[in-house]
């Protein structure tokens, strides 16, 4: 309720600011009905309407549970932030942060190495293929992410990748005035988001394909996605792309030959961009 995760949360003072993306600020707290500490993030909606549908899409949510996704807790409709009222979603809390960190910032603690080593990196690919297979072909209406990008993988306890805000998309458009997810800000991150969303095509499971194929390229080799790298072809990737066979093969042969033979072509083949359905 609005008032256990108002208390709990030492009135989200700036020292439990974990982070703050695109669709608002993730804090560190407690719940009283929750045991351990969670991450409540408050969405920096204004429209505080479509209560109804929010709550429903969350509980929808909550069911959604696999070893790599992030759990969803629970939901508040209406809480109070900074003298304004917003929602907010609880997950649990990833206690080794996001892959963004581990790839680009250095991590420092005590109980861990500061860099992920190629099995890990490897496993943490196959840990993101995983929750994707879950999402796209295990659930019963398939969910599109459509916001994969580093950020957005959280490492466990035991650094088991977890991908978190799966459903966002959905949500949102139900509780804004966006009558889908074809609008700007719900499609994905520049970089990772498939060519066609810019240009009006809906998300797909096939665009997720996409930016999985960005995303474990840059796991593998620790480059973020650049606009240099699209202009030479991902030269840059040569190893990467010799290493793909070999990868494909531990990954879970039901999610991928097809589709993921396909996204790793479209990145070879400079992505053409006159046929953008043709992409995966
Ligand atoms: P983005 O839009 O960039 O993905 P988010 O708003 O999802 O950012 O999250 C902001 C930051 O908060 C993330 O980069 C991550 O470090 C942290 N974070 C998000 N969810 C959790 C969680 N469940 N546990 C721990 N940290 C989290």
């Amino acid at each position: 309720s609005y008032q256990s995760l108002y208390q709990a949360t030492d009135g989200f003072s700036p020292s439990n600011l974990i982070g703050t993306g695109g669709f608002g600020s993730v804090y560190k707290g407690r719940l009283e009905s929750e045991e351990g500490v969670v991450a409540i993030k408050v969405l920096n909606l204004q429209r505080t309407g479509a209560d109804k549908s929010f709550i429903a899409e969350c509980n929808a949510l909550k069911n959604i549970r696999h070893r790599n996704l992030v759990k969803i807790l629970t939901c508040c409709s209406s809480i109070d932030y900074k003298g304004q009222t917003f929602k907010a979603l609880v997950f649990e809390f990833m206690t080794n942060g996001c892959l963004e960190n581990w790839l680009h910032h250095g991590i420092e603690t005590a109980e861990h190495q500061r860099t992920l080593d190629l099995r890990q990196r490897l496993t943490i690919v196959i840990d993101i293929a995983s929750a994707l297979h879950y999402l796209h072909i295990e659930c019963k209406q398939p969910i599109v992410h459509c916001d994969l990008k580093p950020s957005n993988i959280l490492l466990d306890d035991d650094l088991v990748a977890r991908v978190g805000d799966f459903g966002l998309a959905r949500l949102l458009s139900t509780i804004t005035s966006l009558s889908n997810t074809s609008t700007i800000g719900i499609k994905g991150t520049i970089g990772y988001a498939p060519p066609e969303y810019g240009m009006g095509y809906e998300v797909s499971t096939k665009g997720d394909m996409y930016s999985f194929g960005i995303l474990m390229l840059e796991i593998l080799t620790g480059r973020r996605p650049t606009e240099e790298m699209f202009k030479e072809g991902y030269n840059l990737h040569k190893h990467v792309r010799a290493a793909l066979p070999n990868i494909l093969q531990i990954i879970d042969p039901v999610l991928l030959p097809r589709k993921f033979e396909q996204t790793t072509a479209a990145i070879e083949a400079d992505i053409d961009m006159e046929n953008p359905t043709d992409l995966h």
